[in-house]
């Protein structure tokens, strides 16, 4: 079970399953019987984590939990790249010491934000809300619509949290959320910086990700999941920064 599981549709599991599978990916280091148990023995059902209900709090937002496993699940399957699969876990766990956090810890370091000095630096500023990064945003919106045809909604559940509308089908799935992940990382790389990055360097990131990816599916079956990125060459061919 554990050596396939992140290859099963969830959508496609009985209930009991669904609950193994959901149970299985946010406790990756959990033994098979004690998976098993524990599920069984849940009667109440899968439920959200403390960090899903901790970003629809401060969101606003209230995806329903399959729309959750699905930003997982298709964030975890959209590279072999570990570190990848950490940038993006870490923003699910807000685990970035940003001004606010550290300020309840060290009341004399400032709270608000070093790039705007104007609001408090809280997760969702430093990485969405910040007015230094709205054009930066608006970059990567125009990037994937030229990928995939369509606009994804500039809210940040999208963009931060990878909750997107019909995922599942989405062309080039696994260039988007590349280019998802390549952007918080790219915005966690000038920590303390007052500037946004660039996009190019967002699409250097992406097209890294990209020639791995491309060699991994040549020295195995891998290659039908290129698919996933196919209007990547074609969108970089036509764009001078790659
Ligand atoms: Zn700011």
């Amino acid at each position: 079970m554990s050596q396939s599981i992140e290859h099963i549709d969830p959508l496609s599991l009985s209930h009991i399953g669904a609950q193994c599978y959901h149970a299985r990916l946010i406790r990756p280091s959990c033994k098979l019987l004690s998976l098993c148990y524990m599920t069984l023995s849940d009667i109440h059902g899968p439920s959200k984590l403390p960090y899903m209900k901790q970003w629809e709090t401060s969101l606003g937002v209230t995806p329903t939990l399959i729309e959750w496993e699905q930003a997982i699940i298709y964030t975890k399957q959209s590279s072999k790249c570990v570190t990848l699969w950490e940038a993006y876990f870490k923003m699910l766990m807000r685990w970035y010491l940003v001004p606010s956090r550290i300020h309840k810890i060290y009341p004399n370091s400032p709270s608000i934000c070093w790039r705007c000095n104007s609001s408090l630096g809280s997760i969702e500023h430093i990485f969405w809300h910040c007015p230094n990064l709205q054009h930066f945003w608006k970059a990567v919106q125009t990037t994937i619509h030229a990928i995939c045809k369509t606009t994804f909604p500039l809210v940040p559940e999208i963009y931060l949290l990878h909750i997107i509308p019909n995922l599942r089908d989405i062309p080039s799935r696994d260039a988007v959320l590349n280019i998802l992940v390549a952007a918080k990382i790219s915005i966690a790389a000038h920590w303390k910086d007052t500037k946004s990055p660039s996009l190019k360097e967002v699409l250097g990131r992406v097209e890294v990700t990209y020639h791995h990816e491309c060699e991994w599916a040549k020295g195995g079956n891998g290659s039908h999941l290129l698919n996933r990125w196919k209007n990547w060459e074609s969108f970089k061919d036509s764009h001078a920064t790659v």
